[in-house]
């Protein structure tokens, strides 16, 4: 019998079973049972039923605790999820499984002023090396997630960031894989699923904003269980800061993405966004005078700003900060805390918000949108998208 406070249909607990394993990376059967609030007679009825639609698998193993030995369950690694990841300088395209394994990549370089058309013609090429690849080893793709940064509201209008028809690049992939289901989203997202099932002792377990810095300001409300409409992206990076400030590529002045994204803190440090592209070497690597250092404070206290009126907007106890500024000395870091602090009504201890710093997912591309296309295949239980929308 379930024990949860409201019906869940089979679709949501599967959806519960598999989002925690994505989480996890494989839980013994009593914890699970828990965790998704099931007894364990009715977890073991559903997977038995996911093991056999080869979705998940289960080893004996003895348990740190009293009732063992009990099986661990864990994804099932022979299903096979691809990925399209647009960055400003390339586009990935991946096969990988469940659990974060990378079986095929590939990126292809994009001209350095990209348009609707050469992006269109990268997807091609990409959609043509997945296709040649997975029907050489005869590879049957169970989701295919695309990642496209600054997707959203204005997408409609084309695309802020990089110039991509998303309708297109749909057609284009439901063409050649008839059967997998396909979500796009914005890169943002992407960078949360990621994080939230790949990264070692993430910070938060529950509700929380993840913030992302780079080519834009972008973040991410995660909230609740594993289902479609658990993450919201929010476009934070577009709070104006006053007349006169630099130009934003929303067409707007003074936003903090105009202040804080890649391209203006390579503006601001005077080298190359290529080279702040690829980890973290740069912080140590490149020398920044005390008077850039000051600005550059000036700038992630704004950030702070920005980040602490969305929480004033919608409480939330937890702010994930990742992209560019979680690689930078807790002294300059700390100029983002002390603009939350003061923007945040009744401050940040009043308000009980913590701030975590997340090392950024940048230059492993296509890995991020791997991740969400797992995380999208766990949101509709496994099942087929068609049963999906019936149940
Ligand atoms: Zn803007």
């Amino acid at each position: 019998m379930e024990m949860s406070e409201q019906p869940r249909s089979r679709r949501q607990t599967r959806a519960a079973i598999l989002g925690h394993l994505l989480q996890s990376g494989g839980m013994f059967r009593p914890p699970l049972a828990k965790a998704v609030r099931l007894s364990e007679a009715s977890l073991s009825r559903i997977l038995f039923d996911l093991k056999a639609e080869g979705l998940i698998e289960e080893v004996r193993r003895p348990v740190p605790y009293v009732g063992g030995p009990s099986a661990l369950v864990s994804l099932d690694g022979s299903v096979a999820v691809a990925a399209f990841e647009l960055t400003a300088q390339r586009l990935s395209v991946g096969v990988g499984g469940l659990s974060g394994e990378l079986h095929f990549v590939e990126r292809l370089p994009l001209p350095k002023r990209p348009t609707v058309a050469s992006v269109g013609r990268g997807f091609r090429d990409a959609l043509e090396l997945l296709q040649d690849w997975t029907r050489r080893r005869r590879i049957r793709l169970s989701q295919i997630g695309v990642s496209v940064p600054g997707l959203g509201r204005l997408s409609e209008l084309g695309n802020p960031i990089i110039p991509c028809d998303t309708g297109l690049v749909r057609g284009m992939i439901s063409e050649t894989f008839a059967d997998v289901p396909v979500e796009i989203t914005n890169s943002v997202v992407a960078h949360t699923t990621f994080h939230r099932s790949r990264t070692e002792d993430y910070p938060f377990a529950g509700a929380h904003l993840f913030v992302f810095v780079g080519q834009g300001v972008a973040g991410t409300w995660v909230d609740g269980p594993v289902e479609a409409d658990a993450l919201q992206p929010v476009e934070l990076g577009h709070m104006v800061f006053g007349d006169g400030g630099p130009r934003c590529r929303c067409g707007h002045h003074g936003c903090v993405e105009a202040y804080t994204s890649l391209p203006a803190l390579a503006d601001l440090i005077g080298v190359p966004e290529a080279e702040l592209q690829d980890g973290a070497g740069w912080v140590n690597a490149i020398p920044i005078p005390s008077r850039v250092r000051q600005e550059l404070r000036r700038r992630l206290f704004r950030l702070g700003l920005a980040i602490g009126n969305t929480l004033n907007v919608k409480p939330c106890p937890g702010v994930a900060v990742s992209g560019w500024p979680s690689l930078l000395a807790e002294e300059d870091r700390k100029a983002v805390v002390d603009g939350i602090d003061t923007s945040l009504l009744g401050g940040r201890k009043h308000a009980q918000v913590s701030v975590a710093f997340v090392p950024p997912s940048t230059g492993n591309d296509p890995n991020a949108a791997l991740a969400f296309a797992a995380w999208c295949l766990a949101c509709r239980g496994g099942m087929p998208a068609a049963s999906v929308e019936a149940a």
